[in-house]
């Protein structure tokens, strides 16, 4: 759900060319300040900071000379780790043997699941081809489980989500380690990436919480930290963050004060609408794109930008 095939992603920046007129974030901030927004004006963004973004987005964001803003989760910079929920799905959804049985506390409860026949890992395959979680069923108790934890561990403070992957790692005998294509960035790869200046990079925060959940001098770590993290790494001031997440739930008027106060210039959400000049630039609403080719992108546009 959170990937585009490259072929799609040409198709849609072809869409974006023909019929729209990209623009940065920075221009597009510029433009709302001075209430002036060019009609069908569109920015680009991507969140988490994978590595895809410079091997397969770079190449085709340069062929069609559209700019973009990468925002990324810079703890995990220069690490091997995976991002959280896709350790989760590989331990899960992977083809992975897994034990009967799996026992954990959460919170003060103490839950208990059986895998069942769906431990051994033959069967997962192709029960897992083709599904996501918006899939309303769960083919197997291996499913079930990864939708519940998936939503418990979103919500939990940084600390206790990690004890708690750790703990189901040690459980399923896997390893942290990200796929290349699954990383984050490494400093060097942000370089290469921002070189040639059509590509910015953002603020994502240091392990991607719901800040909403977390203590004012947590977040303010996570906002300060993450900026402070990537200004040494590009040499200049990062002027944008987006929330981890981003829906209104996600976090709260303080963290918007927060995130002004550490002197970003705009912050980006995740709540479907179109940017207006009065919008706020500490809450600007976003649009998620999934894998559709040209013909149902372009749909979506007329969609978002007429509906
Ligand atoms: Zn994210």
């Amino acid at each position: 759900l959170l990937a585009v095939t490259p072929a799609n992603f040409q198709e849609q920046l072809d869409v974006i060319k023909r019929r729209y007129r990209p623009m940065s974030l920075q221009q597009l901030i510029q433009s709302i300040e001075e209430k002036r927004i060019t009609p069908y004006s569109v920015a680009v963004t991507f969140d988490d900071g994978y590595r895809d973004n410079l091997l397969y987005g770079k190449p085709v964001l340069e062929q069609y000379a559209i700019p973009a803003t990468v925002f990324i989760t810079c703890g995990y910079v220069g690490k091997q780790d995976a991002l959280w929920w896709d350790e989760l799905e590989d331990i899960f959804l992977g083809r992975r043997k897994l034990p009967p049985s799996l026992h954990l506390a959460l919170g003060g409860d103490s839950l208990q699941w059986q895998l069942e026949e769906a431990a051994a890992s033959s069967e997962m395959l192709t029960h897992s081809i083709g599904w996501n979680i918006l899939d309303p069923k769960d083919p197997t108790p291996r499913h079930k489980i990864y939708r519940y934890l998936v939503q418990a561990l979103r919500r939990l403070p940084t600390e206790q989500r990690d004890s708690m992957l750790s703990d189901l790692r040690l459980w399923a005998g896997s390893e942290p380690n990200a796929s290349e294509n699954n990383r984050v960035l490494s400093p060097q790869e942000i370089v290469s990436l921002t070189n040639g200046g059509l590509l910015d990079v953002g603020s994502h925060t240091l392990t991607h919480p719901v800040l909403a959940v977390l203590s004012k001098e947590s977040q303010q770590r996570e906002i300060r930290d993450s900026k402070v993290c990537l200004e040494e790494i590009v040499g200049r001031a990062i002027a944008s963050f987006a929330y981890p997440y981003g829906t209104r739930a996600d976090y709260t008027r303080e963290t918007s004060a927060l995130v002004k106060a550490s002197g970003y210039q705009c912050a980006c959400s995740n709540y479907r609408d179109i940017v207006w000049s009065r919008s706020n630039t500490f809450q600007l609403p976003r649009v998620l794109v999934r894998n559709w080719n040209g013909e149902l992108f372009e749909k979506r546009m007329e969609e978002w930008f007429h509906g």
